[in-house]
């Protein structure tokens, strides 16, 4: 079931779609917007963090391809969060400050 609140991709599928490939859209999206954390692979989950949230195409894309956010548990259909992964669950923002989630103001 589609979420109503979910940050659609569509623009960037339509405004890519006649003469680059989805990759290429991809690519753009993620050269022209700089990670919100030092660890690259930190992305928090939609409304949990101010940094994350200014970037809801990459939050929407960690869903399209079944990664779990930093500090949440994979589902049976998700893979870990590649920094959990690499570092242990959390040990990202427990050992840097700028990794670590900043609420909403
Ligand atoms: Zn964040």
């Amino acid at each position: 079931m589609p979420d109503a609140d979910a940050v659609s991709l569509a623009p960037l599928r339509t405004a890519h779609a006649d003469r680059m490939s989805w990759s290429k859209a991809v690519q753009d999206l993620v050269e022209s917007t700089p990670p919100p954390h030092c660890d690259q692979a930190v992305l928090h989950a939609p409304g949990i963090c101010r940094w994350c949230d200014q970037l809801p195409q990459w939050q929407a894309l960690r869903e399209l391809w079944g990664i779990a956010f930093t500090g949440e548990q994979p589902t049976d259909t998700q893979i870990s969060c590649p920094s959990d992964f690499r570092r242990g669950f959390g040990a990202a923002g427990q050992r840097w400050p700028g990794n670590r989630i900043e609420p909403p103001a």
